[in-house]
């Protein structure tokens, strides 16, 4: 190395412990990258890439970006995955001696960037790290370093892997921390969240309780933790302090969850049901949370779609959050009121953020003391609340002594640069006022050495102006030079005039630029000062940020319940679900006002648990099901919901299976996936779960998919005993409303001058077959082609009469009323149910159809 320039040299020592980040090497005003780095990130960043002289090397590419927009570049680096290692001068350069001293501050990783720029103010970050234990155990840590949010939990025992990738599907983290070589895992974190980064980190590091304690000294540690817990919260601590290098003041507190203390949601449940992101574009267009959305700050956006995603199940806090709604609801003024003031609020999270990292300026100071005021005054406005909007309040304590500390210190418009003055108040500190007027008085005497001048010289063009090269001059034009007196000292020669300077002038000059530099510096001085003093705060500001955000994302579920028409749902640990005049609420949103036909519910008890619905396509069969589940599921977040009068026996889980995913997974065979869907529900529903089922059986033959749909609800009522929706083409399975349990329901459609149309109106009963011909005609198929489908379905019809169709259409009875003892009916009989799979189940079914159908 020795014939590298000296700083090539510094850089090489430095990039070699950052081999896998982008080094931004601060050079000037510039942050420099070379070889590879620049190679990589120049089409990226659309600079140029360019060489420079490395001694011996020769030249060696290089490209750059500005330090002031530096944070956009580095967004788009980061977006691509990549990390990127800030290089700083640590010294002053023009005081440097020799070589500036340089190191690394910060490594930015995907997980970790948080001052871009959020389109959407609902989202989140996370940084996650899994921690797999023994068995098929898993800690999952996440954390978000823009907010100061930090948890953890673990998954054991039965269907811990998919509850794992069930929580990385909710999350969708930027960023991923997995023991090196552990392939499956990343595959797993590929299928739950595309986009994200995985980073590996040495697989001891993930074992290592001693060295995860460590990692984790400092923190507070609220709730349970398991050991897996512990490991993946010491190794994403660990990686944080790698990474950040600076003690994170703002994330100093983790909190231990149970994903089974909320409704589980399985991936496909999420994504069928549209919660936060839409089917079509995976946009908040058309989702619940768009319907419910209506914060006004950061955190009440984040709060509100964590609520969304996470359903409660205990009564008594979904009844709490119900109860402060409802409070919002009826205080119209006060909402009004509160909400007025959380329009003006900043993000008080996002703020901490920047404050926890020394990157906040004298506007976000402002900009918080305006935000603490106002939580005060919200805090005076739910002066008369109870319950949760009390509890809330409390956490409002008074933060007087911050705002006026930011008051007292800082400029009312300050700049948002730190280092060219303006940033403290007048009157806070005898210095820097003294500085300011020396700078007044001699910006003053300028004023009138100009005069003088004109005076002097007759010169009434004359006037003095200021450079960064020369400083301060006297200009005058062209046609005056004959009348400079001899004592001015020429400086620059323009075109149009000449510039000169006088021993006086120079006087000034020093004064002025004298107590500007020294200004700066001390302003600088103290408003940092100023801000070690809030950030030591920080927990209490984090803490009325948090009550805030909860105050926005309740004051957000009241506006929605009063421009929605929602009432109130009643709780209880019933086994009902019972739902006058419900609506769908974002289908009834696209329609209009009075366009959505509302219909009832009643799911329950013993006769009512599983509903077959049949009726042409199109008819309103799958926008009723979802309704149902997401009156439930907002039921359970405690907001009010579309209907006339709803009672809600809270669920454990919403299940769905639903068509229309065809798209979205790849090479994978759509009935392969279903099946999959079928399978999680199957083996993890209980009875009190919802499940909803939408064309079961579809994408196979008929005979299979009748089969299999049959099966499938004779298990569910059987065995599970879930509250489910069925919907099925399969007229058959209208039979099955036989068994003890199952009923059937239908959708109405009118039918006048052998037109139809739909009524969209929910009824027990069953449909009339033929309604897929007036479908068919209401499609504008040749009259020729419907007449010839109605003689075929007569004749098959007819036929089916004649000879009663194979597998036996009740279950329950017909098998046993042939009369003859077959031999399958010894293996049924023998056959121990609680040991078989459904997937074992099936395929019995199928092989006995096959040797019945073998026998003729
Ligand atoms: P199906 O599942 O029976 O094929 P959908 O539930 O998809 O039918 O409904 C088809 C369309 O009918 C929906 O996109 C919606 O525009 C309309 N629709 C459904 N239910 C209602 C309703 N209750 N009131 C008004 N329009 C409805």
């Amino acid at each position: 190395m020795s014939n590298l320039t000296p700083m090539m040299q510094q850089y090489l020592e430095i990039k070699k412990q950052y081999p896998d980040a982008i080094l931004f090497f601060h050079l000037g005003d510039f942050y420099e990258m070379f070889f590879d780095d620049a190679v990589r990130a120049a089409p990226i960043l659309e600079v140029a890439l360019t060489s420079r002289d490395a001694g011996r090397l020769g030249r060696v590419p290089m490209c750059g970006v500005p330090c002031h927009s530096a944070s956009s570049y580095i967004a788009r680096l980061v977006s691509h995955g990549f990390k990127v290692a800030l290089c700083e001068q640590l010294e002053d350069p023009s005081q440097a001696k020799g070589l500036v001293k340089r190191g690394v501050t910060r490594v930015i990783t995907p997980g970790t960037f948080f001052e871009g720029e959020t389109t959407d103010k609902t989202s989140h970050s996370y940084i996650a790290a899994v921690a797999p234990g023994s068995g098929k155990t898993y800690g999952l840590a996440s954390a978000e370093v823009g907010t100061g949010e930090f948890r953890v939990t673990s998954f054991a025992g039965a269907g811990a892997q998919d509850k794992l990738m069930d929580e990385l599907f909710r999350l969708q983290p930027a960023e991923v921390v997995l023991p090196e070589g552990s392939e499956e895992l990343k595959h797993l974190v590929r299928a739950a969240a595309p986009a994200a980064a995985v980073t590996f980190w040495p697989q001891e590091l993930f074992r290592d309780l001693a060295r995860a304690e460590a990692a984790l000294e400092g923190y507070e540690r609220e709730g349970e933790w398991k050991t897996e817990a512990v490991l993946a919260a010491g190794v994403l601590a660990a990686y944080l302090a790698e990474t950040q290098k600076r003690e994170l003041k703002h994330l100093k507190k983790i909190s231990s969850y149970r994903p089974e203390g909320f409704m589980l949601l399985d991936a496909a449940t999420r994504r069928n049901l549209e919660l936060t992101r839409s089917l079509a574009d995976g946009s908040r267009r058309g989702t619940l949370l768009e319907v419910l959305d209506y914060t006004l700050t950061g955190m009440g956006g984040r709060r509100l779609r964590d609520w969304i995603e996470q359903p409660l199940l205990d009564p008594a806090a979904i009844e709490e959050r119900l109860e402060a709604v409802s409070y919002l609801v009826e205080q119209a003024v006060k909402r009004e009121e509160i909400r007025a003031r959380l329009k003006k609020m900043g993000d008080m999270e996002r703020l901490a953020s920047r404050l926890s990292f020394g990157l906040a300026n004298a506007r976000d100071l402002l900009s918080l003391k305006d935000s603490l005021i106002l939580a005060g005054e919200i805090k005076e406005e739910l002066s008369g609340a109870k319950g949760l909007l009390e509890r809330l309040r409390d956490q409002l304590e008074n933060l007087d002594d911050i705002t006026s500390l930011i008051a007292e210190a800082i400029a009312p418009d300050p700049p948002a640069t730190l280092q060219e003055g303006g940033l403290i108040r007048e009157g806070y500190h005898p210095e820097v006022d003294r500085l300011r007027s020396i700078r007044r008085d001699a910006h003053k005497y300028l004023a009138e050495l100009e005069a003088k001048e004109k005076e002097r010289t007759g010169i009434k063009s004359l006037k003095i102006g200021y450079n960064r090269v020369f400083g301060y001059y006297i200009e005058v034009t062209k046609p005056n030079l004959h009348l400079v007196p001899p004592d001015y000292q020429r400086r620059q020669t323009l075109v149009q005039a000449e510039r000169f300077v006088t021993p006086e002038l120079k006087e000034y000059e020093e004064m002025i630029l004298g107590a500007e530099e020294r200004l700066y510096s001390l302003e600088y001085e103290l408003f940092c000062r100023v801000r070690d003093q809030v950030q030591a705060h920080l927990d209490r500001i984090l803490r009325a940020a948090r009550a805030i955000g909860q105050i926005d994302a309740l004051a957000s579920l009241a506006v929605a319940a009063v421009k929605g028409n929602y009432v109130r749902p009643r709780i209880s640990s019933s086994d009902l679900i019972r739902i006058k005049e419900g609506r769908h609420p974002v289908v009834e949103r696209a329609l209009g006002p009075g366009n959505f036909v509302p219909n009832d519910t009643w799911l329950g008890g013993t006769d009512k648990r599983v509903a077959i619905i049949t009726g042409p396509n199109m008819g309103g069969k799958s926008t009723y099901m979802r309704q149902v589940a997401l009156i439930v599921l907002m039921a359970q977040i405690g907001s009010f919901v579309p209907a006339a009068e709803a009672e809600i026996g809270v669920v454990d889980r919403i299940f769905t299976r639903v068509g229309a995913a065809d798209n979205l997974y790849g090479g994978q065979s759509t009935f392969m996936v279903e099946m999959g869907e079928c399978r999680t529900i199957l083996t993890q529903a209980t009875s009190r779960s919802l499940v909803v089922m939408d064309e079961v059986g579809r994408g196979t033959s008929t005979y299979d998919g009748m089969s299999i749909a049959r099966a499938i609800v004779e298990y569910l009522v059987q065995r599970i005993k879930a509250k489910t929706l069925f919907s099925t083409h399969y007229h058959e399975l209208t039979d099955l409303a036989q068994l003890p349990g199952v009923f059937n329901l239908t959708v109405a459609v009118r039918e006048e001058e052998g037109k139809v149309s739909f009524l969209y109106r929910v009824l027990p009963g069953k449909a009339d077959k033929s309604y897929g011909l007036h479908v068919a005609a209401l499609a504008g198929l040749p009259k020729e082609v419907i007449e010839r489908a109605r003689e075929i379905l007569e004749e098959l019809e007819r036929r089916r009469e004649e000879k009663p169709e194979r597998p036996c259409r009740v279950v329950q009875l017909d098998m046993f009323s042939c009369g003859v003892e077959h031999p399958l009916l010894a293996e049924l009989t023998r056959l121990d149910l609680d040991q078989i799979t459904p997937l074992q189940a099936l395929n019995l079914l199928a092989e006995w159809q096959g040797r019945l159908k073998a026998e003729g």
